[in-house]
């Protein structure tokens, strides 16, 4: 089955008397190995999208399903399984914990996971020299520039190998320089990793570094456009 298989896909939120469709009607199909931007002014369901895709939240009409299993059908317990062990997420505004490391940060999913420390501490050192950032490791957050953090974020959101990571708006807080960097750093780990990287932005100078475009207006997805050859396995 296709990684992700979005059919009719809905999100409306109710505001008290009215009710609000963020998303409608999303037909959509991601393969393994995809490298997708999902992009559209604000407002325009990108948020809402990201969330569905990474099993933070559920369609209020239509189906999603992640590698063949509807989430309709999925307890939150297993959604958040499925969640924990396949998707990794990079956020706009990094979300590291301020009172730890980068090193530390990094091995915080594997130590939750019940990992051993020493292995988490291997782990992520490799995935912070992966994102270059080896000679960085005992900063805290806050010693780091808005790209490093990313960086970091990048590194935390991969160290459970996940099939799928899901970034909203990961540049939004940097300058242009650091965002193409970010996009091509999730290009080049995506490749080598497998791993399908969907990410949202406002920015439309981003979009020649992807391989498909997905654009969204009013909660609907208006163009889905492969740029460079699939690269998916499935
Ligand atoms: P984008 O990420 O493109 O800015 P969003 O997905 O955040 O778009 O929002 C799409 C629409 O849904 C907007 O009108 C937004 O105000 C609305 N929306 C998003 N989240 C919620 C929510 N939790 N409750 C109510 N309305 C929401
Ligand atoms: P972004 O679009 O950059 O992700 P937003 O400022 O649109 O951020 O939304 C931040 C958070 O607030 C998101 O979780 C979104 O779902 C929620 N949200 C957005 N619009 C509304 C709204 N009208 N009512 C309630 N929550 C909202």
């Amino acid at each position: 089955p296709p990684l992700l298989e979005l059919r009719g896909v809905g999100k409306q939120y109710q505001l008290g008397e009215v009710a609000l469709d963020a998303l409608a009607g999303v037909d959509l199909r991601i393969e393994r190995g995809e490298f997708i931007a999902v992009w559209g002014p604000s407002g325009s369901g990108k948020s809402t999208l990201c969330n569905l895709l990474g099993l933070l939240d559920t369609p209020t009409s239509g189906s999603l399903a992640f590698d063949g299993e509807p989430t309709a059908r999925m307890s939150d317990r297993r959604r958040s399984d499925v969640r924990n062990r396949a998707i990794g997420f990079v956020f706009q505004s990094f979300n590291l914990v301020p009172v730890l490391s980068a090193l530390e940060n990094v091995m915080l999913p594997l130590q939750i996971g019940g990992a051993p420390e020493r292995t988490a501490r291997a782990e992520a050192a490799e995935r912070l020299a992966q994102v270059g950032l080896a000679a960085h490791m005992a900063h805290r957050p806050a010693r780091l520039s808005g790209g490093q953090q990313q960086r970091v974020a990048i590194a935390r959101a991969l160290i459970t190998r996940p099939a799928l990571v899901v970034a909203d708006e990961p540049t939004a807080n940097l300058d242009t320089e650091n965002a193409v960097m970010i996009i091509e750093l999730m290009r080049r780990i995506g490749r080598h990793e497998g791993a399908t990287f969907v990410f949202s932005t406002h920015d439309e100078r981003l979009l020649g570094r992807v391989d498909r475009q997905l654009q969204l207006r009013d909660g609907r997805a208006v163009s889905d456009r492969q740029v460079a050859p699939a690269r998916g396995v499935s």
